[in-house]
């Protein structure tokens, strides 16, 4: 038997290596990791590590001892090349590892873009523990930063700098901040914190140059002619996934690894779970997700789909950003325009997405309780348009009724 290989130890990674041993998986199990840290959470990267420096014990996913006691060998290298005829990686450096199955989880890595500038000192991205300690050090150092981008990251990333007493100005090409995961209510809320928290935010415009003197930024300038100082600039443009292994290998690729509902590769001796995995429907649709939630789901589903589960796999989507005094939950997935409907006050709101007439996908403004109970409602029913009036959108009682098997499931 020569066991799984999982390429990539994230969220993903980690969490099918530790679930193939929870459901009794009997063969050698192999982590390989390239990053030279124990496996650790990225959340906190954009959020406590930047604003004061995080709990760097609190960020280890599991500890040395539990890859030992579970018999996971974690290896810290780079897998080079798979050998798919031979079922077997290559790591660089290390020789190579046969595997029965293989997973891949190799995540996603900041969007590349073309920028004069782009390598001057004090121009900086958020993706690794290295990046943020980076990030962190540049921070102490500046007076003035530029975020390229209104995503997550920039906007969390933005926070933490103004807990700093950094001046912060976030540049986004679009008319609203985090355009592509929220809707326009959820993104004025964001704004008006942000902008309360003394953050500018410069929409309609993007960086074409970043200016530098001595080898350092000293400013970003703008299709707009206008130029903004900054001795640091964070690139928060996205990501994208990181596919060359697969792609390298012969694999179905097309910004991720293409994988079926079972999250098989078009080898299905591969699976790939995770931020680089695209997940493709019968119907056509596509999905590549980036979220703890997503990753560690398909981690434990890789891990029972090779212990012998048969159907397809299935997760509601949810998703968390803290900015500051703001939290921000998600949960569904709105695609296409919605029938929106808010409920709260301008500090405290959720906004209910309809599609279709019936609720795909809540997004709450610092309202926890809501979230959670939109998820537990979301995990069993997508109520109707008449059901959440009938309950005048108190999706507590309604969650409490359908765990009480008392709403029909859509
Ligand atoms: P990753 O965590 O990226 O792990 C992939 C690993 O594979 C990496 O360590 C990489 O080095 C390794 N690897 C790649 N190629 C190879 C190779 N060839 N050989 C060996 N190893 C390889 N999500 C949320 O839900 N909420 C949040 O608040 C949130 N905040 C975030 C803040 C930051 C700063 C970042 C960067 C992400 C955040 N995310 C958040 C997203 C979340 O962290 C990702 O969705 C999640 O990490 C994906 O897990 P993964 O295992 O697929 O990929």
């Amino acid at each position: 038997m020569r066991g799984v290989v999982v390429v990539g130890a994230g969220h993903a990674g980690v969490e099918a290596a530790a679930a193939l041993r929870a459901g009794g998986y009997p063969g050698p199990v192999t982590l390989v990791g390239a990053e030279r840290h124990l496996p650790y959470q990225r959340p906190p990267l954009s959020k406590e590590v930047l604003a004061d420096g995080g709990d760097p014990d609190a960020l280890v996913l599991r500890s040395e001892a539990f890859f030992a006691e579970q018999r996971i060998d974690l290896r810290h290298g780079t897998a080079v090349g798979i050998d798919r005829a031979a079922q077997e990686v290559h790591l660089a450096g290390e020789g190579s590892v046969g595997y029965d199955h293989l997973v891949l989880a190799t995540g996603a890595v900041p969007r590349r873009i073309e920028l004069p500038g782009r390598t001057l000192r004090g121009v900086a991205e958020l993706r690794t523990l290295d990046d943020a300690a980076a990030l962190r050090i540049g921070l102490a150092r500046a007076a003035r930063v530029v975020v390229l981008g209104g995503g997550f990251i920039g906007m969390e990333v933005a926070s933490a700098a103004r807990k700093r007493g950094v001046d912060v100005t976030v540049v986004e090409r679009g008319d609203r901040l985090l355009a592509r995961a929220v809707s326009a209510p959820v993104s004025a809320a964001v704004a008006a914190h942000h902008r309360a928290d003394g953050t500018r935010l410069w929409f309609g415009d993007h960086a074409t140059e970043l200016l530098g003197s001595g080898g350092h930024v000293t400013g970003v300038r703008m299709a707009s002619g206008r130029v903004l100082p900054a001795d640091l600039v964070v690139l928060g443009v996205g990501a994208t996934a990181e596919d060359g292994l697969a792609r390298r290998a012969g694999l179905a690729t097309d910004d991720g690894v293409l994988v079926d509902r079972w999250l098989a590769t078009s080898d299905p001796r591969i699976t790939a779970i995770g931020d680089c995995a695209v997940v493709c429907d019968a119907a056509g649709g596509r999905q590549r997700l980036e979220s703890v939630q997503n990753a560690t789901d398909q981690g434990r589903y890789a891990a029972a789909r090779i212990l012998g589960e048969r159907r397809p796999f299935f997760a509601l989507p949810w998703f968390w950003s803290s900015q500051g005094s703001l939290r921000l939950q998600l949960v569904g997935v709105a695609r296409g325009p919605s029938q929106l409907v808010i409920r709260g006050d301008d500090r405290r709101f959720s906004v209910f997405c309809l599609q279709d007439g019936r609720l795909t996908a809540v997004e709450s403004v610092n309202d926890p309780g809501t979230h959670m109970a939109a998820r537990r409602l979301l995990e069993r029913v997508t109520p109707t348009e008449a059901e959440l009036v009938a309950a005048d959108y108190d999706v507590r009682a309604l969650a409490r009724r359908a765990m009480a098997g008392e709403t029909a499931v859509a």
